[in-house]
């Protein structure tokens, strides 16, 4: 058994963009199996999920979530194999799904209700649990089916389309009858989109660097309006979107990524948003525990059957994490970012 765990610690909190020094590489005991208390689980990670909202943790700010305290171990998403265990629920070689952290080993409390889940990896890659199958998949679902409703015949869009949140609205889209559009950046990402994906086209916002050209782009690729907006990114794209909304249209709020960093994200006209009647929601994952298990009932099933598509990036070791961490946050990733760490 391992003895000796590497952490990735949040040293210091960003001002603006996150640079490395923000973490901090530090070594702590693995406890042996004698030494955990009852209800503890010790975990090997497989995986850990690098995900855009801990950016907005670092930031000792005013939100949804509590900041990310200094000098702990940065909080994430990780998928792994249980190494030790005093809890009756989980044997030694079990599969699971927890907050680890930037971490290579975690010791859960398995007692606390959604601490550590088992998974099942006979039809589901172990890594997909982070990502279509996991916390990102179901994002997705949630505000498509929950906010969005989409209708058969019906226009969405879908920003940061490649991604591991909008490569999954976009297909659950497809698979309800509408015609479905994504933004992504880059001519590689909108190509997968299209063609690997199944979406009915991509604008490569990177190739429509001002608004008058990136909205002439979208009029063309959205000739009966926009019905449903998955909204990932904000500024420029979702200027261009409010203007191509339909009557009674429906935008599900989920993430402005381009105003992470502290870069301003000003709306240009939001009379549209009564002009048209929109509906404008703004929802946390985390809040919508009950719809946990339709939505993986369905992204588990498509996913197993090969009907969902997936792509990883996957950066090697826990010392890669804060590099792959500032390339998810600029857009080097290309699909759901991991960390692998065995
Ligand atoms: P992705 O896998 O989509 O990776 C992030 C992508 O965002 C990048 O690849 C890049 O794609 C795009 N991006 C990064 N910076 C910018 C920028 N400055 N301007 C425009 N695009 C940028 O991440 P996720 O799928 O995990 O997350 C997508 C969104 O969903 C995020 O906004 C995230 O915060 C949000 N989210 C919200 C949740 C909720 O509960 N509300 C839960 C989970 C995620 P490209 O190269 O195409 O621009």
């Amino acid at each position: 058994m391992t003895t000796l765990n590497h952490q990735w610690v949040l040293a210091s909190r960003p001002q603006g963009e996150v640079t490395p020094d923000n973490f901090r590489l530090v070594e702590a005991p693995v406890p042996a199996a004698d030494q955990l208390a009852d209800g503890q689980v010790v975990v090997r990670h497989h995986y850990l999920s690098l995900d855009p909202y801990m950016r907005g943790r670092m930031n000792d700010s005013k939100s949804y979530a509590e900041p990310q305290p200094l000098g702990q171990v940065m909080i994430g998403g990780t998928v792994g194999e249980v190494m030790a265990s005093k809890h009756p629920r989980f044997a030694v070689g079990d599969k699971v799904l927890g907050m680890g952290g930037w971490q290579e080993v975690s010791v859960m409390d398995a007692n606390v209700r959604g601490a550590l889940t088992k998974v099942d990896t006979t039809h589901i890659p172990l890594s997909a649990y982070l990502g279509s199958v996991g916390m990102p998949g179901v994002t997705a679902w949630y505000g498509l089916i929950k906010i969005i409703g989409p209708k058969a015949g019906e226009t969405v869009v879908v920003s940061a389309a490649s991604g591991a949140v909008g490569s999954v609205v976009g297909q659950l889209a497809k698979a309800r009858g509408c015609r479905v559009v994504g933004v992504a950046g880059g001519a590689d990402k909108c190509q997968y989109v299209v063609d690997e994906l199944g979406f009915d086209a991509c604008i490569d916002y990177k190739a429509h660097p001002d608004p008058k050209s990136f909205y002439a782009a979208l009029k063309a690729a959205t000739p009966q309006g926009i019905d449903g907006y998955f909204e990932n990114v904000g500024g420029m794209i979702l200027d261009a979107v409010l203007l191509r909304m339909n009557a009674f249209g429906r935008i599900a709020m989920c993430g402005m990524i381009a105003g992470y960093e502290g870069q301003p994200t000003p709306m240009q006209n939001p009379a549209l948003i009564l002009v048209n009647r929109l509906k404008v929601e703004g929802f946390i994952v985390s809040e919508h525990p009950e719809v946990w298990p339709e939505a993986t009932k369905e992204l588990g099933t498509l996913v197993a059957t090969g009907q969902m598509k997936f792509r990883e990036s996957i950066a090697q070791g826990l010392s890669s994490a804060p590099e792959a961490f500032m390339g998810l946050l600029k857009g080097k990733n290309f699909g759901k970012q991991l960390v692998k760490l065995i």
